[in-house]
């Protein structure tokens, strides 16, 4: 093989790019990989994990300070914010340096470079030409601005996740996943925390009583959630920040910092979709077929560019669609089954879901059945002193599992069981001969999905 020339060129070292890098390289082609951002990243760099790490020390917070209450422990913990800081960029260092080891032991050649391509199938970076017969294109996306004025005086999430004091008083543009992530965080490390949303509700795509139970718990921590906010000016208020925004009324609210969080667009930075004739969809995103082929052949696209879920694992999936593609297999066996791509919001308590809501399976003529178990009435979750609920829909007439929704303690983990139960759409009975240990929070998910047809043993009787 020349030095020049590969099998694939891949664009992008995020999780959709570095992992279809791997997994093509494991099938045996040479694939070059360009990394202009470090390796890993938004996920493991500015986003997913270094979020999860600040959450995740929060939650230990909750816990201590819940037993505190209780006069388990005796005097509640101070805490350093600088130290959760320096224990975030070790975990990004770890994962990212473990991601390069990777790519080296799997043969993939790596660039760290913005490759710049205006035709089909060459690569231009530091005046050198690189050529492949495929092009997986994993560029990304970014946050995006909205017109407000003022918007310089807001910090996007990668500073958010970044800061070195936590704020006093915190208010976070946009009630979506990343704004309410950042909510339950900078809550638990002692903000005052306004989130402005602009939709009259909150998740509006998310079942209506699992998101509602969220804002409850969310506003118990002490976070003010405020819905149908338009944000329409910001201000410089010496070292504060005014916002102004309209509800029912015009308001404003002050703050020491501000997060815009309202929404993330596609980036092809390097990528001349002009001159390649790339076909885009309304929203400026890479338009793709369902084995992620974009519109001139031997490109593919996946990941946030191609918009959709913009989810790490949505975009791990639709590498492997691609990949199964250019190595020439149907690649229907890669194909993740779109309903069960799960949809965990790691806010405290987190929520997860997977498959329809019933309201949307309604929706689309299913007859549906709903089951569902409380977490006050699992033995491990009052042993661990978690609260929630799980909710299993099945099609009333097929008897088989068309969704779940959990929101408590532990919902992404138990996601992953529940989810393979709507991607094979398992039967009533099959839930029946299922042994889930005990105890454990998952004989919830069991129980719920008994409860659809009346044969939980823990549940309420009805
Ligand atoms: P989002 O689209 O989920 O939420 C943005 C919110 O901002 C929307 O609800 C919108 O109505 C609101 N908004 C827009 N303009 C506003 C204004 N002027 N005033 C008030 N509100 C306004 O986007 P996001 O939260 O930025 O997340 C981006 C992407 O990243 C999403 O696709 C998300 O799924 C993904 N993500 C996922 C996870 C996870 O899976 N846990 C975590 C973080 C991000």
């Amino acid at each position: 093989m020349e030095e020049n020339r590969f099998d694939l060129i891949v664009i992008g070292g995020g999780p959709g790019g570095y992992s279809a890098a791997i997994s093509a390289a494991k099938e045996g082609l040479s694939v070059l990989l360009f990394s202009g951002g470090a390796i890993g990243g938004t996920c493991l760099n500015e986003g997913c994990i270094p979020a999860k790490y600040l959450l995740d020390k929060a939650a230990a917070l909750e816990k201590i300070r819940a037993l505190t209450e209780k006069e388990i422990i005796r005097e509640p913990g101070l805490f350093s914010f600088r130290k959760i800081q320096r224990g975030r960029e070790e975990v990004i260092k770890k994962l990212t340096g473990g991601v390069a080891y990777l790519l080296k032991a799997n043969n993939v050649k790596v660039i760290r470079g913005f490759a710049s391509v205006r035709e089909a199938g060459k690569a231009e970076c530091g005046g050198k030409v690189y050529e492949a017969k495929d092009m997986i294109i994993a560029t990304g996306s970014e946050s995006m601005d909205i017109p407000i004025a003022g918007a310089e005086y807001t910090i996007n999430s990668t500073q958010a996740l970044a800061l070195e004091r936590v704020p006093k008083r915190l208010v976070i543009i946009g009630g979506g996943v990343i704004g309410m992530e950042l909510a339950s965080a900078y809550c638990a490390y002692g903000s005052e925390v306004t989130v402005l949303e602009a939709l009259p509700e909150l998740f509006p795509a998310e079942d209506e009583r699992m998101i509602s139970y969220l804002e409850r718990e969310l506003k118990k921590r002490g976070i003010r959630i405020r819905t149908g906010c338009k944000v329409k000016v910001i201000e410089k208020a010496g070292q504060s920040r005014r916002v102004f925004f309209e509800g029912e009324e015009p308001e404003e609210v002050y703050a020491d910092a501000v997060i815009l969080a309202a929404g993330r667009r596609a980036v092809c930075r390097g990528i001349d979709t002009q001159s390649l004739g790339l076909a885009l969809t309304e929203k400026q995103e890479i338009a793709v077929d369902e084995h992620m082929q974009t519109s001139v052949p031997h490109i593919y696209a996946i990941g946030d560019v191609i918009g959709g879920y913009q989810l790490a694992h949505a975009a791990y999936a639709e590498g492997e669609t691609a990949v199964a593609h250019i190595l020439g297999k149907n690649g229907s066996e890669q194909k993740p089954g779109v309903q069960a791509v799960p949809r965990c919001i790691y806010t405290l308590p987190p929520c997860a879901a997977a498959g329809y809501t019933q309201a949307e399976a309604e929706h689309r003529g299913i007859a549906t059945v709903r089951g569902e178990f409380p977490y006050s009435g699992n033995g491990m979750a009052l042993a661990e002193g978690a609260e929630g609920l799980v909710q299993v829909i099945m099609d009333k007439e097929t008897r088989t599992t068309v969704g779940v929704q959990i929101v408590g303690e532990g919902a992404p983990e138990l996601l992953s069981f529940a989810s393979l139960a709507v991607e094979k759409r398992m039967t009533a009975q099959e839930w029946q001969q299922f042994i889930v240990a005990h105890p454990s929070l998952s004989e919830m998910v069991k129980e719920a999905a008994l409860d659809c047809f009346g044969k939980s043993v823990h549940g309420a009787v009805r």
